[in-house]
């Protein structure tokens, strides 16, 4: 049953027609470096946290590129460099993408994302869902499961062994390929449009989502209007405070430009506090990739690194076997609606 499940999401991501587009924002920022300075394309904004506009340049990421390194990068699914500029506000330490792109563009753009080569790591992602559903579980274990920015839907689909699943997904591609291929309620479009029944779900799930949303102060005081009394909030987002973030600096690998905000512990923590959460639990998260996912997330560091680690993964011939790695840089959290 699952190879035959797995069978399907292999063939259904083959027939895609258009080439990756899972880094649209890299078009806004990559394809006419001049765009940056259109005030139709970019906007600033005020901190998402304390609301103020003063801050500070932490990382500002080179926008030389030719139109030909453009297009290679619109192709990659790994590059995490040319990100724009990163600010840290003043008021309260919240990192953040300033300029970034309008709100209409971003939407606009996740809404024809396609990513072909999504599925081919269908099993680790079925993995890293049970991983997550173990701390879930430590909280509910059962009842209604609202998935935010579900993408394919292959969390909900290890959730539904427990709960009632449930998904918004802006990509009509992914929301399409989680009904059509795992019969998983999924709206398509962002969580404010949603036709979502307020006190209904007892847990809502935000797995490398929030770092994506252009608002996510008022996505988390939907998410608490949608959660029962006591409901759970879990949320996975990486953590610009690790100690790989604070090493690496602009050459971090959670730097990527679709990522607007780059939340820290206390970050992260304060926001939830605002919006009416309670965090109950804390941790790093790991997880489960192939040696050949976790040797391609070197291509962007010195070519001698990225080389050595594939030919090893090769020789060794275990580009398809599991490895689990906690990278200490990603954070796992637990809120109760308060
Ligand atoms: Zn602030």
């Amino acid at each position: 049953m699952k190879n035959m499940i797995t069978n399907r999401i292999v063939s259904w991501g083959r027939q895609a027609s258009c080439p990756l587009t899972t880094r649209f924002i890299c078009q806004i920022l990559m394809t006419s470096p001049s765009a940056l300075r259109s005030p139709s394309i970019l906007e600033l904004v005020p901190c998402n946290l304390c609301g103020r506009d003063d801050f500070s340049v932490l990382f500002n990421s080179p926008l030389r590129v030719s139109e030909k390194d453009a297009a290679d990068f619109m192709a990659s699914t790994d590059r995490f460099d040319h990100y724009g500029q990163i600010v840290r506000c003043h008021g309260c330490g919240l990192v953040y993408a300033n300029p970034r792109p309008v709100p209409r563009q971003l939407q606009e753009g996740y809404a024809r994302t396609e990513d072909a080569d999504y599925a081919r790591e269908a099993s680790s992602r079925s993995i890293n869902a049970h991983i997550s559903l173990h701390t879930i579980k430590k909280f509910k274990e059962r009842g209604r499961l609202l998935d935010v920015g579900c993408a394919t839907g292959y969390f909900l689909n290890a959730a539904r062994l427990s709960f009632e699943p449930c998904g918004v997904e802006p990509s009509r591609w992914a929301g399409r390929f989680a009904r059509e291929v795992l019969s998983i309620d999924v709206q398509q479009g962002s969580l404010e449009e949603a036709d979502l029944q307020d006190d209904w779900f007892d847990v809502v799930t935000m797995n490398d989502v929030i770092e994506h949303l252009t608002d996510p102060r008022s996505c988390l005081e939907k998410a608490r209007r949608l959660l029962h009394a006591q409901g759970l909030l879990y949320i996975v987002t990486p953590n610009i405070a690790s100690l790989s973030a604070r090493l690496l600096r602009g050459r971090w690998w959670g730097l990527r430009p679709a990522h607007l905000y780059y939340f820290s512990p206390k970050t992260l923590k304060a926001m939830l506090a605002e919006t009416g959460f309670e965090t109950v639990f804390e941790k790093s998260f790991g997880r489960i990739f192939t040696y050949a996912y976790w040797a391609s997330r070197l291509s962007n560091y010195p070519r001698p690194i990225s080389a050595a680690a594939r030919t090893l993964v090769r020789r060794l011939k275990i580009e398809d076997k599991f490895l689990y790695l906690d990278t200490r840089d990603t954070i796992e959290l637990c809120a109760l609606k308060k």
